[in-house]
């Protein structure tokens, strides 16, 4: 995410390094690549150079302070702009209500239905509501089944009316029914076109005003960069929208959308999401972002995708297995299977400070589990539990039976064997191998 824009950031704060001081010359050239950096970046000109016009009046009027280098200097600036760009604090989605109604809108393509299956998986996991997803795309039988298809994955209700043409209705409708279902929050996925088109404007304008929402969500992809931002004045001057979403910034986006959306339509991105997997939605947190960028990792998002998976009672159970020499391979797919469960394994490593920048051209695909999960899989249940009995006979069936060459299996069991051996060496350790009072 964002990879040229951050190396580039990080070449302009390079132009200070073994500066004694910041000048009106060195802060000019650093300001200059930094407003470069934006525009190839597809930030709009005029808020790039707004943007480093702010950043150099800062960086000159700064008081000298010997223990802060220069270029450690500019990064803090040049940070704390970038929040404030991008909206300063995080701001909450309003789900209150009885029940609370969200619209969302925007083009088609955008990821809009993926979106309304993720937040209303959010929303029911993080939030412990009750939603109901409706489907108010009438043109498009395909993208009421794609919902139809969503909500049974989260387990969530979608409110289909195959038949009727009346998106109004269709609203209305799914009102009255989340009303008589006690469900709070309904989350209505409107008709998209693939530009903007005054029919679609109308007939979102037309739900709108007969449901009232809690919040209507606009959705952009985006790698669509100033078009984004386009996009977003559009369907803003017509729908005063309540929030932004973010998505596919998975993919190779250059930042553009990110960094220009808030100042352009005075409204805060709320989500942002990358991937098709359901769990993959992300509060905005503007701090965050701007670290990500700057590449300081993200070690706060990591750390709550983490306690999101983290099941309680299944810690203790491994643990317990741990401190009596009994991890066994069933324990192991268990672990990796929550690890994917966080997502894209790249982006993770990516959230820990300066490991982003070190594997960015190394490809870690999500596919890295598979050759071990395919071994494990070979393996009888009965050998699962028991790793001792694997023998060279053995190890050869699961060879086969997992497509792996039998030297990929020997290396993945003394690996494991391996790993077996420092926990043990753990338990031995005073307190259990805790290192502070709490851990693990
Ligand atoms: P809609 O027409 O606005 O409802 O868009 P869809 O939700 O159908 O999404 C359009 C396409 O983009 C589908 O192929 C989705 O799987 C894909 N998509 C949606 N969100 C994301 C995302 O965050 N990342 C990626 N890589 N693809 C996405």
């Amino acid at each position: 995410m964002f990879e040229s824009l951050s190396d580039r950031l990080d070449s302009a704060f390079k132009n200070l390094k073994g500066e004694g001081k910041i000048t009106d010359l060195n802060v000019a050239a650093t300001v200059k690549e930094i407003r470069r950096a934006l525009v190839d970046a597809d930030v709009n000109y005029k808020i790039a150079k707004e943007f480093t016009d702010t950043v150099r009046e800062k960086a000159t009027g700064e008081k000298v302070i010997t223990a802060i280098s220069p270029s450690q200097l500019m990064v803090k600036i040049v940070k704390d702009e970038l929040v404030s760009l991008m909206g300063g604090e995080a701001t909450e989605l309003n789900a209150k209500g009885a029940p609370a109604v969200i619209l969302i809108a925007g083009l088609q393509g955008s990821g809009k239905t993926t979106f309304s299956g993720k937040l209303a998986n959010y929303l029911k996991k993080q939030k412990k509501l009750s939603p109901l997803l409706v489907a108010a795309d009438v043109y498009r039988p395909a993208a009421m089944e794609q919902l139809r298809v969503l909500g049974e994955q989260i387990g969530v209700d979608v409110h289909l009316e195959l038949e009727n043409k009346n998106p109004v209705e269709i609203a209305q409708n799914a009102i009255r029914e989340a009303r008589a279902k006690n469900k709070n929050v309904v989350i209505i996925d409107t008709a998209g076109r693939l530009a903007v088109d005054e029919a679609m404007m109308t007939e979102v304008a037309n739900i709108k005003s007969a449901v009232n929402p809690t919040e209507i969500l606009f959705v952009v992809d985006s790698m669509t960069g100033q078009d984004a931002v386009n996009t977003a004045k559009a369907f803003n001057d017509r729908l005063d929208f309540s929030g932004v979403v973010l998505t596919k910034l998975d993919g190779d986006t250059r930042g553009g959308a990110a960094l220009s959306i808030k100042y352009t339509v005075e409204k805060p991105i709320k989500f942002v999401s990358s991937g098709e997997k359901l769990d993959t939605l992300d509060v905005f947190y503007p701090e965050r972002m701007a670290q990500r960028i700057l590449g300081m990792g993200d070690i706060t998002t990591l750390v709550e995708k983490a306690q999101a998976q983290f099941d309680e009672e299944q810690a203790k159970k491994l643990e317990k297995k741990i401190r009596k020499n009994q991890f066994d391979f069933a324990d192991f797919k268990q672990q990796l299977e929550q690890i994917k469960k966080m997502g894209n394994i790249k982006d993770l490593l990516a959230m820990i400070p300066g490991v982003g920048k070190a594997i960015k051209d190394i490809d870690i695909s999500d596919d890295a589990f598979k050759g071990i999960e395919a071994i494990i899989n070979s393996m009888t249940l009965h050998e699962r539990a028991n790793p001792d009995v694997i023998d060279s006979s053995r190890r050869k069936r699961i060879a086969k039976g997992s497509g792996k060459d039998i030297s990929e299996v020997n290396a993945f069991m003394k690996q494991f064997e391996q790993m077996r051996e420092m926990m043990k060496m753990m338990n031995k350790m005073p307190m259990g191998g805790k290192m502070m009072p709490g851990m693990r």
